[in-house]
């Protein structure tokens, strides 16, 4: 059913505890962990608890579940105090857009220079 977790899902696997992860912020709708594979000194991914594929196939279903994991974005940021210098979040979207796991997430980048375009 959508939104179940999912037994091959990495993230799903996060969620649940089975897949230890560095987490920083957990709500009711969202975890919020350290990247494996840091890209900047703060590099935070924001997931939603349901599962769905990508932020778009979220945000069709629930949208709410999206408002939260963007507002969680903002506090990582202001977490970790980046929100002040600025900083990046970002939706990999489908495998030509670089998403490698297709469990809906958000990037937040921070903590040195951002260039735009993005690669
Ligand atoms: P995507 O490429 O799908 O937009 O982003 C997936 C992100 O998940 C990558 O930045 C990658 O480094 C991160 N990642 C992959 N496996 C793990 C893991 O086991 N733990 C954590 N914390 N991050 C992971």
């Amino acid at each position: 059913m959508a939104g179940e977790p999912q037994p091959d899902c990495l993230f799903c696997k996060i969620v649940s505890g089975e897949i230890p992860a560095t987490i920083v912020r957990e709500t009711d709708t969202t975890v919020a962990f350290r990247d494996i594979n840091p890209q900047a000194p703060t590099h935070v991914l924001v997931i939603p608890r349901l599962h769905y594929p990508d932020a778009a196939s979220l945000g069709a279903a629930e949208p709410q579940v999206l408002a939260d994991v963007l507002c969680e974005a903002g506090n990582v940021a202001a977490d970790d105090k980046i929100d002040a210098t600025g900083y990046r979040v970002v939706f990999n979207t489908g495998a030509g857009a670089g998403q490698t796991v297709f469990h809906a997430h958000a990037h937040v980048l921070g903590g040195r220079g951002l260039e735009w375009p993005p690669g």
